[in-house]
């Protein structure tokens, strides 16, 4: 998701008590054993007030979940976890590595015998409990996900629903796992595929959807019968902690879903090394994507990638304005621009280019940002320091090669980390700002003439996740979908994420694919049992 230039490591977390990226105080000991080790002092009344429902409510949890009890870090270590709007302290966060990780793979381990010979109907009720119980705390769990990772309320409540959809999805699918019996080729002989859980998964995600994420993964995980051990991003570990409180809530049996969270080499390594691991699911950069792949290589586990995008968003001469227009922004400025599948590069034919451009800028001016907390705000913050500055600097190579600036082009007044919802016009592919996935509000506009080169242009990447056309012609809806070198497709529509299709992308960005019946797959094993003597 974002580039190996700006991985970051949670070494780096921007320290927002100093106008400095801070190297240590991410990582700092913290050996008080306070039930929460929560810093209220250092919070706004507005998080504080929040922060005060989640804790009477039980869910903010700080610990890790190894074995179904919530455990510190082994030398009491912590890592701070903010608010991006207001650089308020959230929580403070077990900090783990290598030997808590390994726990949390025994655990899993050890559950998953009892899990996967539970009846199908035995796993999804549980999971349709778990479902149940996150709509119950949609609210909760939105204003969770908008104090750590910043994203409007709206859209976080909106991220609940669309991270509960897929655990209500396959609860159901926990019962469609069936085999085959093949026609055999001799007389006393008779043929079986049985469809069995890979084991114990570990699940790697992303901050910029701290729920949905995990929900993708763990959902099929659970229902096929595998177990599993979560690491999620150290910027947003509250949410994954929340549902996992949830989970335990529901009845999932303890050592099925764990959590570790802190060094995320240490935790990483002691992944990929483990035998008892055999599958490895991922959502974040190509980089530590690739790294990881490698990684698994020595035991030989499976592995599902989701890595990062490039995706084009194509507007035809017959595209209709509206349909173009309302499509292109909420593809691009959703959650801040901060998603895989966000337009990173707008293609416009050159006879709609001007009117485009100019309708899309005003479209754009009118966003409003802010904290996400607040009413009526559609742009939250970038989630640190770093990402303004990748943003920054892609803005700044654009601009001087020739991209023109349409609107904004800077910091928002709100300072922290805001910036101002962005369009450059004139852009080329050669840019950075149209080779890597920028990350940010800022949407990059290209002219192109002919269909040809429209497809040449948007298949001209590493990437290959999704990309989205707007044309009125049916013919041309076909042809170009078919042309496109891209796991997902979307045709005079921006939003096309649902839990009932499969989400995925071609070259490097993954493999497998997440949501939908094909989803189950990557977490199945295939065993053909040959019966002999049957005569
Ligand atoms: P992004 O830049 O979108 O955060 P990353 O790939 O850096 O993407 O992070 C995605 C997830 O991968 C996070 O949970 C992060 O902590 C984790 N991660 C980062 N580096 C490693 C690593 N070397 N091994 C395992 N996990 C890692």
């Amino acid at each position: 998701m974002i580039t190996t230039m700006f991985a970051r490591t949670i070494h780096r977390r921007f320290s927002f008590h100093h106008s400095s990226i801070s190297l240590s105080n991410s990582l700092r000991g913290n050996n008080s054993h306070s039930p929460t080790n929560l810093l209220p002092r250092e919070m706004s009344m507005e998080t504080e007030r929040i922060v005060d429902r989640l804790k009477s409510s039980g869910l903010l949890q700080t610990k890790g979940l190894i074995g179904g009890k919530w455990t510190d870090a082994y030398d009491g270590k912590t890592i701070e976890v903010n608010n991006p709007a207001s650089g308020d302290v959230i929580a403070s966060v077990a900090c783990m590595g290598e030997r808590e990780t390994k726990d949390a793979i025994s655990s899993a381990y050890d559950a998953f015998s009892h899990w996967s010979k539970l009846t199908a109907n035995d796993r999804s009720s549980r999971l349709r409990n778990w479902y149940n119980l996150l709509l119950q705390h949609k609210e909760e769990l939105g204003q969770l996900i908008t104090l750590e990772q910043g994203k409007p309320l709206k859209e976080a409540i909106g991220e609940v629903g669309y991270g509960a959809s897929f655990i209500e999805f396959f609860a159901e699918e926990a019962k469609r796992i069936y085999g085959d019996i093949i026609p055999s080729t001799l007389s006393d002989r008779r043929l079986f595929v049985l469809k069995q859980p890979v084991g114990v998964v570990a699940a790697i995600t992303p901050w910029n959807f701290p729920l949905a994420m995990i929900a993708r993964k763990v959902g099929p995980a659970l229902a096929c019968g595998c177990t599993v051990v979560i690491k999620p991003s150290e910027l947003t570990p509250l949410t994954a902690l929340a549902a996992a409180e949830l989970a335990l809530q529901s009845g999932i049996p303890p050592g099925v879903l764990n959590v570790v969270m802190g060094d995320a080499i240490k935790i990483g390594t002691a992944l990929t090394e483990s035998p008892q691991v055999r599958k490895i699911t991922f959502t974040g950069s190509t980089a530590v994507g690739k790294k990881l792949m490698a990684g698994a290589a020595d035991t030989v586990k499976k592995v599902s990638l989701e890595l990062g995008g490039n995706a084009p968003c194509i507007v035809f001469d017959d595209a209709d304005l509206e349909v173009a227009i309302k499509g292109s922004l909420a593809t691009k400025f959703r959650n801040s621009g901060q998603t895989c599948v966000c337009a990173n590069r707008i293609l416009v034919q050159e006879g709609i280019y001007e009117k485009f451009t100019k309708a899309f800028s005003d479209a754009v001016q009118n966003l409003k940002v802010g904290n996400g907390l607040s009413e009526g705000v559609s742009q939250g913050p970038l989630i640190n320091e770093a990402a303004v500055k990748k943003v920054e600097s892609f803005v700044e190579d654009a601009v001087s090669k020739g991209a023109k600036l349409l609107l904004g082009g800077k910091r928002h007044s709100l300072g922290m980390s805001f910036y101002e919802p962005t369009v450059i016009g004139d852009v080329k592919n050669e840019m950075l700002i149209a080779q890597q996935e920028v990350f940010g509000p800022v949407a990059p506009v290209l002219r192109f003439k002919t269909e040809e080169e429209a497809i040449q242009i948007a298949n001209d990447t590493n990437a290959g996740l999704a990309a989205y056309i707007f044309t009125n012609s049916i013919k041309r809806s076909w042809r170009v979908s078919e042309a496109l070198e891209y796991g997902i497709v979307g045709v005079n529509e921006g939003l096309v994420s649902t839990e009932v299709a499969p989400f995925g992308g071609f070259k490097q960005s993954g493999l497998g694919r997440e949501g939908s019946k094909y989803g189950m797959d990557d977490y199945l094993e295939i065993k053909y049992i040959c019966m002999g003597n049957m005569g």
